[in-house]
Protein backbone atom coordinates (compact mmCIF):
# COMPACT_ATOMS: atom_id res chain seq x y z
CA UNK A 1 0.00 0.00 0.00
CA UNK A 2 1.58 3.21 -0.59
CA UNK A 3 0.07 6.83 0.16
CA UNK A 4 -1.27 8.91 -3.23
CA UNK A 5 -2.31 12.42 -1.29
CA UNK A 6 -2.87 14.17 1.86
CA UNK A 7 -5.83 16.57 1.72
CA UNK A 8 -5.12 18.99 4.96
CA UNK A 9 -7.64 22.06 5.43
CA UNK A 10 -8.32 23.77 8.74
CA UNK A 11 -11.67 23.68 10.39
CA UNK A 12 -13.55 26.41 12.53
CA UNK A 13 -16.06 25.10 14.79
CA UNK A 14 -18.46 26.78 16.93
CA UNK A 15 -18.50 25.93 20.80
CA UNK A 16 -21.59 25.32 22.74
CA UNK A 17 -22.94 28.23 23.79
CA UNK A 18 -21.79 28.13 27.89
CA UNK A 19 -18.11 27.47 26.60
CA UNK A 20 -18.79 30.41 24.43
CA UNK A 21 -18.16 32.44 26.84
CA UNK A 22 -14.12 31.67 27.60
CA UNK A 23 -13.58 30.75 23.68
CA UNK A 24 -16.30 30.95 20.76
CA UNK A 25 -14.34 28.34 18.46
CA UNK A 26 -11.97 25.80 18.40
CA UNK A 27 -9.78 25.13 15.19
CA UNK A 28 -9.19 21.32 13.70
CA UNK A 29 -6.37 20.67 11.30
CA UNK A 30 -7.68 18.05 9.27
CA UNK A 31 -5.05 15.45 7.22
CA UNK A 32 -7.03 12.62 4.71
CA UNK A 33 -4.89 10.21 3.80
CA UNK A 34 -5.44 8.36 0.58
CA UNK A 35 -4.38 5.34 -0.31
CA UNK A 36 -3.53 3.29 -3.88
CA UNK A 37 -5.81 0.57 -2.01
CA UNK A 38 -8.50 3.23 -1.59
CA UNK A 39 -8.06 2.87 2.02
CA UNK A 40 -8.36 6.05 3.37
CA UNK A 41 -7.27 7.28 6.72
CA UNK A 42 -8.44 10.73 9.13
CA UNK A 43 -6.00 12.60 10.67
CA UNK A 44 -6.58 15.64 12.99
CA UNK A 45 -5.53 17.97 15.59
CA UNK A 46 -7.55 19.76 17.59
CA UNK A 47 -5.90 23.22 18.20
CA UNK A 48 -8.40 23.84 21.58
CA UNK A 49 -9.57 28.21 21.44
CA UNK A 50 -7.92 27.88 18.12
CA UNK A 51 -4.82 29.86 18.69
CA UNK A 52 -1.63 28.36 16.06
CA UNK A 53 -4.14 26.38 14.00
CA UNK A 54 -2.62 27.95 10.69
CA UNK A 55 0.93 27.65 11.24
CA UNK A 56 0.61 23.59 12.55
CA UNK A 57 -1.47 23.33 9.11
CA UNK A 58 1.78 25.30 7.46
CA UNK A 59 4.27 23.18 9.20
CA UNK A 60 2.26 20.12 7.93
CA UNK A 61 1.77 21.00 4.50
CA UNK A 62 5.48 22.33 3.92
CA UNK A 63 7.70 20.03 5.77
CA UNK A 64 5.60 16.64 7.28
CA UNK A 65 3.44 15.62 4.29
CA UNK A 66 6.25 15.55 1.65
CA UNK A 67 7.98 12.74 4.07
CA UNK A 68 4.89 10.61 3.42
CA UNK A 69 3.68 10.78 -0.29
CA UNK A 70 4.68 7.04 -1.77
CA UNK A 71 5.21 5.65 1.29
CA UNK A 72 3.57 2.58 2.55
CA UNK A 73 1.18 4.19 5.78
CA UNK A 74 1.13 1.02 7.79
CA UNK A 75 4.54 1.28 8.60
CA UNK A 76 3.93 3.30 11.00
CA UNK A 77 6.58 3.48 13.39
CA UNK A 78 8.81 4.16 10.61
CA UNK A 79 7.46 6.94 9.22
CA UNK A 80 7.11 8.51 12.74
CA UNK A 81 10.58 8.82 12.98
CA UNK A 82 10.97 9.91 9.68
CA UNK A 83 8.93 12.59 10.71
CA UNK A 84 10.33 13.29 13.83
CA UNK A 85 13.64 13.32 12.80
CA UNK A 86 13.14 15.34 9.90
CA UNK A 87 13.94 18.63 11.05
CA UNK A 88 16.77 18.47 12.73
CA UNK A 89 16.46 22.76 14.31
CA UNK A 90 12.59 22.32 14.56
CA UNK A 91 12.03 20.27 18.20
CA UNK A 92 8.74 18.47 17.58
CA UNK A 93 6.78 20.01 20.42
CA UNK A 94 4.04 22.94 20.39
CA UNK A 95 3.04 23.79 16.70
CA UNK A 96 5.24 20.95 14.96
CA UNK A 97 4.15 18.52 17.72
CA UNK A 98 0.22 18.92 16.68
CA UNK A 99 1.37 19.11 12.84
CA UNK A 100 2.97 14.97 13.35
CA UNK A 101 0.39 13.85 15.98
CA UNK A 102 -2.86 15.01 13.05
CA UNK A 103 -0.22 12.73 10.55
CA UNK A 104 -0.09 9.98 12.94
CA UNK A 105 -3.41 9.69 14.06
CA UNK A 106 -4.22 9.32 10.20
CA UNK A 107 -1.95 6.72 9.91
CA UNK A 108 -3.13 4.72 12.61
CA UNK A 109 -6.50 5.35 10.84
CA UNK A 110 -5.30 3.63 7.78
CA UNK A 111 -3.24 0.73 9.98
CA UNK A 112 -6.34 -0.41 11.15
CA UNK A 113 -8.71 -0.65 8.66
CA UNK A 114 -6.08 -2.28 6.79
CA UNK A 115 -6.25 -4.59 9.47
CA UNK A 116 -10.09 -4.57 9.76
CA UNK A 117 -9.90 -3.64 13.50
CA UNK A 118 -9.98 -0.39 16.44
CA UNK A 119 -7.09 0.66 17.03
CA UNK A 120 -7.40 -0.42 20.90
CA UNK A 121 -7.85 -3.98 20.07
CA UNK A 122 -4.89 -3.69 17.36
CA UNK A 123 -2.85 -2.71 20.41
CA UNK A 124 -4.04 -5.53 22.61
CA UNK A 125 -6.85 -4.68 24.52
CA UNK A 126 -7.67 -4.16 27.88
CA UNK A 127 -11.32 -3.54 27.54
CA UNK A 128 -13.46 -1.88 25.40
CA UNK A 129 -15.43 0.64 27.70
CA UNK A 130 -13.35 3.51 29.58
CA UNK A 131 -14.72 5.46 32.46
CA UNK A 132 -14.85 9.10 31.70
CA UNK A 133 -15.17 12.07 33.81
CA UNK A 134 -17.35 15.44 33.53
CA UNK A 135 -15.15 18.42 32.33
CA UNK A 136 -16.07 21.74 32.42
CA UNK A 137 -16.62 24.04 35.14
CA UNK A 138 -15.45 27.10 33.06
CA UNK A 139 -14.46 30.66 35.48
CA UNK A 140 -16.78 33.01 33.66
CA UNK A 141 -19.81 30.46 35.18
CA UNK A 142 -22.04 31.45 37.43
CA UNK A 143 -22.50 29.06 39.82
CA UNK A 144 -25.95 28.14 38.88
CA UNK A 145 -24.75 27.37 35.36
CA UNK A 146 -22.05 25.32 37.19
CA UNK A 147 -23.54 23.40 39.44
CA UNK A 148 -26.23 22.71 36.43
CA UNK A 149 -23.72 21.26 34.17
CA UNK A 150 -21.75 19.00 36.94
CA UNK A 151 -25.64 17.80 37.46
CA UNK A 152 -26.17 17.31 34.24
CA UNK A 153 -23.14 14.78 33.67
CA UNK A 154 -23.84 13.23 37.16
CA UNK A 155 -27.01 12.72 35.43
CA UNK A 156 -25.02 10.48 32.46
CA UNK A 157 -23.83 8.61 35.19
CA UNK A 158 -20.04 9.94 35.17
CA UNK A 159 -18.83 9.43 38.36
CA UNK A 160 -16.02 12.48 38.47
CA UNK A 161 -16.34 16.21 37.46
CA UNK A 162 -13.51 18.49 36.88
CA UNK A 163 -14.19 22.26 37.30
CA UNK A 164 -11.77 25.64 36.77
CA UNK A 165 -10.37 27.28 39.69
CA UNK A 166 -9.40 30.68 38.12
CA UNK A 167 -10.55 32.85 40.75
CA UNK A 168 -7.60 35.24 41.96
CA UNK A 169 -8.90 34.56 45.37
CA UNK A 170 -8.41 31.18 46.27
CA UNK A 171 -11.60 31.28 48.88
CA UNK A 172 -13.61 32.26 45.99
CA UNK A 173 -12.65 29.39 44.44
CA UNK A 174 -13.34 26.75 47.57
CA UNK A 175 -16.40 28.50 47.97
CA UNK A 176 -17.54 27.09 44.16
CA UNK A 177 -15.73 24.24 44.69
CA UNK A 178 -17.75 23.35 47.90
CA UNK A 179 -20.76 24.25 46.49
CA UNK A 180 -20.62 22.01 43.40
CA UNK A 181 -19.21 19.20 45.86
CA UNK A 182 -22.57 19.51 48.08
CA UNK A 183 -25.00 19.46 45.29
CA UNK A 184 -23.37 16.22 43.81
CA UNK A 185 -22.99 14.08 47.27
CA UNK A 186 -20.79 11.84 47.58
CA UNK A 187 -21.30 9.53 44.47
CA UNK A 188 -19.17 12.18 42.11
CA UNK A 189 -15.39 12.68 43.19
CA UNK A 190 -13.92 15.98 41.77
CA UNK A 191 -10.83 17.61 40.39
CA UNK A 192 -9.67 20.87 39.73
CA UNK A 193 -7.82 22.50 37.07
CA UNK A 194 -5.27 25.78 37.49
CA UNK A 195 -4.67 25.80 34.04
CA UNK A 196 -0.66 26.79 34.54
CA UNK A 197 -2.33 29.94 35.73
CA UNK A 198 -0.33 29.98 39.00
CA UNK A 199 3.40 30.27 40.79
CA UNK A 200 4.54 27.97 43.46
CA UNK A 201 3.17 30.34 46.56
CA UNK A 202 0.10 30.50 44.68
CA UNK A 203 -0.75 27.17 44.70
CA UNK A 204 0.61 26.18 48.22
CA UNK A 205 -2.48 29.02 49.11
CA UNK A 206 -4.87 27.80 47.04
CA UNK A 207 -4.25 24.07 48.18
CA UNK A 208 -3.94 24.55 51.61
CA UNK A 209 -7.71 25.50 50.99
CA UNK A 210 -8.79 22.84 49.37
CA UNK A 211 -7.23 19.59 51.15
CA UNK A 212 -9.92 18.39 53.04
CA UNK A 213 -12.92 17.86 50.08
CA UNK A 214 -10.88 14.62 48.85
CA UNK A 215 -10.50 16.09 45.70
CA UNK A 216 -9.19 13.12 42.88
CA UNK A 217 -6.52 15.96 41.44
CA UNK A 218 -5.14 19.35 40.89
CA UNK A 219 -4.40 20.10 37.66
CA UNK A 220 -1.38 21.51 36.22
CA UNK A 221 -0.58 24.00 39.03
CA UNK A 222 2.09 26.02 36.63
CA UNK A 223 3.64 27.13 33.61
CA UNK A 224 4.04 23.43 31.76
CA UNK A 225 7.85 24.97 30.85
CA UNK A 226 8.39 24.44 34.67
CA UNK A 227 8.59 20.85 35.82
CA UNK A 228 10.62 22.03 38.91
CA UNK A 229 7.70 24.10 39.74
CA UNK A 230 5.51 21.53 39.39
CA UNK A 231 7.25 18.94 41.13
CA UNK A 232 7.90 21.66 43.88
CA UNK A 233 3.82 21.57 44.49
CA UNK A 234 3.59 18.12 43.81
CA UNK A 235 5.69 17.38 46.68
CA UNK A 236 4.65 19.86 48.97
CA UNK A 237 0.71 19.74 48.53
CA UNK A 238 -1.52 16.91 49.67
CA UNK A 239 -3.94 16.42 46.74
CA UNK A 240 -2.04 14.38 44.03
CA UNK A 241 -1.12 16.15 41.42
CA UNK A 242 -1.96 15.99 37.34
CA UNK A 243 -0.52 17.20 34.13
CA UNK A 244 0.33 16.66 31.24
CA UNK A 245 -1.79 18.00 28.25
CA UNK A 246 0.90 20.87 27.64
CA UNK A 247 4.03 17.99 27.60
CA UNK A 248 5.09 16.86 23.78
CA UNK A 249 7.51 14.11 23.79
CA UNK A 250 8.51 10.99 25.91
CA UNK A 251 11.21 13.13 27.25
CA UNK A 252 9.30 15.43 28.98
CA UNK A 253 7.13 12.97 30.71
CA UNK A 254 10.07 11.22 31.60
CA UNK A 255 11.41 14.18 33.32
CA UNK A 256 7.96 14.47 35.16
CA UNK A 257 7.94 10.75 36.20
CA UNK A 258 11.14 10.80 37.50
CA UNK A 259 10.84 14.34 39.47
CA UNK A 260 7.81 12.93 40.59
CA UNK A 261 6.06 15.92 39.55
CA UNK A 262 2.54 14.18 38.86
CA UNK A 263 0.50 11.56 40.03
CA UNK A 264 -1.83 11.26 37.13
CA UNK A 265 -0.19 12.17 33.77
CA UNK A 266 -2.50 13.84 30.94
CA UNK A 267 -0.74 13.44 27.15
CA UNK A 268 -2.77 14.57 24.77
CA UNK A 269 -2.66 12.74 21.55
CA UNK A 270 -3.45 15.73 19.23
CA UNK A 271 -0.11 17.17 21.02
CA UNK A 272 1.87 14.74 21.91
CA UNK A 273 2.73 13.36 18.63
CA UNK A 274 0.15 11.46 18.50
CA UNK A 275 -1.13 8.03 19.37
CA UNK A 276 2.19 6.19 18.62
CA UNK A 277 4.50 8.40 21.37
CA UNK A 278 0.86 9.25 23.74
CA UNK A 279 1.25 4.99 24.37
CA UNK A 280 4.95 4.67 24.59
CA UNK A 281 4.17 7.67 27.30
CA UNK A 282 1.19 5.20 28.37
CA UNK A 283 4.29 2.48 28.93
CA UNK A 284 6.72 4.35 30.60
CA UNK A 285 4.11 5.58 33.35
CA UNK A 286 3.17 2.21 33.68
CA UNK A 287 6.65 1.28 34.42
CA UNK A 288 6.46 3.62 37.37
CA UNK A 289 2.82 2.81 39.02
CA UNK A 290 0.78 6.16 37.68
CA UNK A 291 -2.32 6.29 35.80
CA UNK A 292 -2.29 7.87 32.20
CA UNK A 293 -5.60 10.09 31.98
CA UNK A 294 -5.46 11.58 28.40
CA UNK A 295 -6.48 15.11 27.49
CA UNK A 296 -9.81 16.01 25.61
CA UNK A 297 -10.68 14.26 22.33
CA UNK A 298 -12.31 11.84 24.14
CA UNK A 299 -13.56 10.31 20.92
CA UNK A 300 -10.12 8.90 19.93
CA UNK A 301 -8.54 8.62 23.21
CA UNK A 302 -10.48 5.74 24.31
CA UNK A 303 -8.69 4.16 21.82
CA UNK A 304 -5.10 4.49 24.30
CA UNK A 305 -7.39 4.07 27.24
CA UNK A 306 -8.35 0.52 26.04
CA UNK A 307 -5.33 -0.84 25.35
CA UNK A 308 -3.54 0.12 28.84
CA UNK A 309 -4.29 -1.50 31.55
CA UNK A 310 -2.85 1.58 33.55
CA UNK A 311 -5.40 3.91 31.39
CA UNK A 312 -7.64 6.01 33.78
CA UNK A 313 -10.42 8.47 32.45
CA UNK A 314 -11.07 10.40 29.60
CA UNK A 315 -12.09 13.53 29.73
CA UNK A 316 -15.79 14.22 28.53
CA UNK A 317 -16.47 17.99 27.40
CA UNK A 318 -18.72 18.60 24.01
CA UNK A 319 -16.14 20.47 22.28
CA UNK A 320 -17.43 19.60 18.76
CA UNK A 321 -20.70 20.34 16.73
CA UNK A 322 -23.55 17.10 15.99
CA UNK A 323 -22.63 17.54 12.57
CA UNK A 324 -18.73 17.43 12.48
CA UNK A 325 -18.66 13.63 13.16
CA UNK A 326 -20.66 10.78 11.47
CA UNK A 327 -21.07 8.97 15.09
CA UNK A 328 -19.93 10.44 18.29
CA UNK A 329 -19.51 7.68 20.93
CA UNK A 330 -21.70 8.53 23.54
CA UNK A 331 -21.48 8.34 27.34
CA UNK A 332 -23.29 5.25 28.98
CA UNK A 333 -23.15 5.02 33.07
CA UNK A 334 -20.21 6.98 33.21
CA UNK A 335 -18.79 4.63 30.70
CA UNK A 336 -17.72 5.74 26.76
CA UNK A 337 -18.09 2.24 24.47
CA UNK A 338 -14.80 2.49 22.05
CA UNK A 339 -16.44 2.25 18.42
CA UNK A 340 -16.04 -1.23 17.28
CA UNK A 341 -15.72 0.19 13.47
CA UNK A 342 -11.82 -0.34 11.78
CA UNK A 343 -9.08 1.87 13.21
CA UNK A 344 -10.10 5.07 15.41
CA UNK A 345 -13.86 4.87 14.51
CA UNK A 346 -14.04 8.49 13.65
CA UNK A 347 -15.16 10.02 10.13
CA UNK A 348 -16.37 13.57 8.80
CA UNK A 349 -19.81 14.10 8.08
CA UNK A 350 -20.45 14.94 4.53
CA UNK A 351 -20.57 18.49 3.91
CA UNK A 352 -18.46 19.22 7.40
CA UNK A 353 -15.44 20.05 5.41
CA UNK A 354 -17.56 23.01 3.29
CA UNK A 355 -19.22 24.06 6.16
CA UNK A 356 -16.77 24.70 9.17
CA UNK A 357 -13.55 25.12 6.26
CA UNK A 358 -11.74 28.26 7.13
CA UNK A 359 -11.14 30.89 4.60
CA UNK A 360 -7.97 30.36 3.08
CA UNK A 361 -9.17 26.36 1.71
CA UNK A 362 -7.48 23.49 1.43
CA UNK A 363 -4.60 22.74 0.15
MG1 LIG B 1 -6.48 20.95 32.01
Amino acid sequence: MKITAIDTCVLTVPTSRQMALEFPHHKLVVAEIATDEGIRGLGYSLVFSGGGAESVLAYLDARLKPLLIGEDPTAVERLWEKMYRGDRSVRRVGIAGMALSALDIGLWDIAGKAAKLPLHKLWGAVTDRVPCYGSGGWGKYGEKDLIAEAERYAGMGCRYYKMKIHDPDPLANRRRVEAVNKALGPGVRMMVDVNQKLDVPGNLRQAAVLEDLDLVWYEEPVLADDIAACAEVAGAIRIPVATGENSYTRYEFRELIERKAARYLMPDVCRANGFSETLKIGHLAAAHGIAVSPHLVYEISIQVCGALANGFLVELMDWMPPDLFEEIPACKEGHVRIPDRPGHGMALQRGAVSKYRSQGGRS
